[in-house]
């Protein structure tokens, strides 16, 4: 029978109901709350996450009664894999999602590249992993209510007042508009943010001219788990085609449409299946196969000039538009959650100055055009904006058949992790290293002897790992504030890996980037580098 707290748009994703639920401020209680995330998408419910596991529970306030439609993001990169074991996640995501390595892009007939990702016995998760959106959304919705975050359904932001180090957001729900009020706003309100239209804020930069048609179709075809581009195939001439493998048999198909393209004729149903069809008649694939979701898609490259206005912080789609190419959209806005975080975190319990907020923006809008340099590059190789454009990408792929210098030319870069090397926080190195993360950089993955990584080491307080013999007392460094705790490394491969001697040390920030290190460490410079880290100097 029907359970009528789903819905049923999909043929094969049961949309889980949430209902409205009357809050105390509708009753006529006043409170101030620490922190409250407008938009439950994948940012704001990891933002509500990355609090909990620092004690501070948040209110989420979600405009929709259910998760997100369709694949979405489907591939989610090893360092998000990182963010999600942080936030105890990874587990359910991992017993769903598909792993994978490799990818090959063709042009016309011929396989041009082969795709390898880097990935080693150190590493405990693999460089990609695939689960749709709305399946990933609906196990951090269910993380988020067993660690007690209180999730709004059915409820949207409709007005936004700052003053006095106070945010009020007006929220329209089923029954009424009432007033919420926090000491903080994250607005997780996504790509047509309604807190930025609020505030008057514009986002900047350029959009990309190609338009894509994104389906998920339902194939028990036994293919193994890759990426798969053609550029130029006779399914789609002169235009490219992706396809990704996804949980519960769901495969993802892309393709890109000519710029003559009437919208509303490529978007009806016999359409995409024809498309689609063609284009699995091309490839030898013969399962059987529907369709169920379909959506366009355009790339841009935009930003907000500052993702910190006052109290109210910017993240994911409401900060930035990046293209999805090379997987680097919602990879990037659990990464914001993540920078976030531990800052508020810091700031609300009284060990870091209001300051530390500001380093939010210039570390994460450096993240964002490195983002930008390279997604830019992926959307101008699967869809070629200008002539001259194509003439260069169809020279390279045509060398790429047969030479292998030229394959280095149609490489599909994927999302990389952003070292904040630059920031304010980050202790530049002073002693010389020639191996081993450095400062800014998130914490590499070693496998250690007894099975574990270390990675496995990054908490929600700041951690020194120490190579070998120390003379820093552990009680001397949770004395400091914020207290950070001593891990001590003794494993032989781990101190190789980090070009470590006895007494190195690296400083590690709960969101698992290195700010400092050193190969004499001593409690003064750990004491230094966590003065600067929290931004309470900057020498
Ligand atoms: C068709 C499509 C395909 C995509 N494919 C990929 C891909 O392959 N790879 C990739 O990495 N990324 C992809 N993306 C982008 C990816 O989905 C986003 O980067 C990601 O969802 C960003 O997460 P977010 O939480 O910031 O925003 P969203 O996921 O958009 O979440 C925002 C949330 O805020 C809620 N909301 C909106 N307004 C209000 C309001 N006024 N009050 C309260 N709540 C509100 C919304 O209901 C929503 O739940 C795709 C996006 C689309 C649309």
């Amino acid at each position: 029978m029907h359970d009528p707290h789903t819905r049923t748009d999909s043929l094969y994703f049961e949309y889980p109901l949430f209902p409205f639920v009357k809050p105390p401020e509708m009753a006529g209680q006043t409170v101030t709350h620490q922190v409250v995330v407008a938009g439950g998408g994948p940012s704001g419910l990891i933002l509500a996450l990355e609090l909990a596991r620092f004690g501070i529970k948040s209110v989420v306030i979600e405009a929709d009664e259910t998760v997100s439609e369709g694949s979405r993001a489907a591939c989610v990169s090893r360092r998000s894999m990182e963010i999600l074991q942080a936030n105890g996640v990874e587990k359910p995501f991992l017993d769903q999602a598909l792993e994978w390595i490799h990818g090959t892009s063709y042009y016309r007939e011929h396989e041009v590249f082969r795709l390898t990702m880097p990935h080693s016995p150190d590493e405990r998760f693999y460089p990609m992993a695939n689960l749709q959106q709305n399946i990933f959304e609906e196990l951090l919705v269910r993380r988020a209510e067993a660690l007690g975050v209180e999730i709004r359904w059915r409820s949207k932001v409709v007005g936004v007042r700052q003053s006095r180090g106070e945010v009020e957001l007006d929220i329209d729900t089923p029954e009424d508009v009432y007033t919420l009020r926090a000491r903080y706003v994250v607005a997780s309100d996504g790509a047509r943010s309604e807190l930025r239209r609020l505030m008057g804020l514009k986002l900047s930069g350029e959009s990309h001219e190609g338009r894509y048609l994104i389906a998920d179709i339902k194939m028990a075809s036994t293919y193994p788990t890759e990426r798969r581009a053609w550029f130029d195939p006779a399914s789609n001439p002169g235009k490219s085609v992706l396809v990704h493998k996804m949980a519960r048999d769901i495969w993802r198909v892309d393709y890109a449409l000519d710029p003559e393209d009437d919208e509303e004729t490529e978007m009806q149903e016999d359409r995409v299946k024809a498309r689609i069809g063609r284009h699995l008649d091309y490839i030898g694939e013969k399962t059987p196969w529907t369709l169920d979701w379909i959506r366009l898609y355009k790339a841009h490259c935009l930003c907000l000039d500052d993702y910190r206005q006052g109290n109210v912080f910017f993240i994911g789609d409401a900060a930035h538009l990046v293209p999805i190419f090379g997987v680097r959209g919602m990879n990037s806005s659990m990464a914001d959650a993540n920078n976030l975080g531990w800052k508020l975190a810091a700031v609300i319990h009284g060990t870091a100055p209001d300051a530390l907020l500001d380093s939010y923006s210039p570390e994460r809008r450096a993240a964002t055009f490195d983002v930008f340099a390279n997604a830019a590059k992926s959307t101008r190789f699967m869809t070629p904006p200008t002539h001259g454009y194509t003439l260069l990408r169809d020279a390279a792929l045509q060398l790429a058949v047969h030479h292998d210098f030229a394959r280095q030319w149609v490489n599909p870069r994927q999302s990389a992790p952003y070292d904040y090397v630059a920031s304010s926080l980050t202790t530049p190195d002073s002693d010389p290293f020639f191996a081993g993360p450095r400062p800014g950089a998130p914490l590499a993955s070693v496998k250690l002897a007894d099975g574990s990584y270390l990675t496995d080491l990054v908490s929600e307080r700041f951690v020194l790992l120490v190579f070998g013999k120390t003379s820093i007392a552990a009680s001397a460094l949770a004395a400091l504030q914020p207290p950070v705790t001593l891990q001590t490394v003794t494993d032989a491969h781990a101190i190789a890996a980090y070009d470590a001697i006895d007494g190195a040390a690296y400083l590690v920030r709960p969101d698992g980037h290195v700010c400092a290190r050193w190969k004499s460490a001593t409690a003064d410079k750990v004491r230094a580098a966590l003065e600067r880290a929290t931004a309470r100097s900057n020498s």
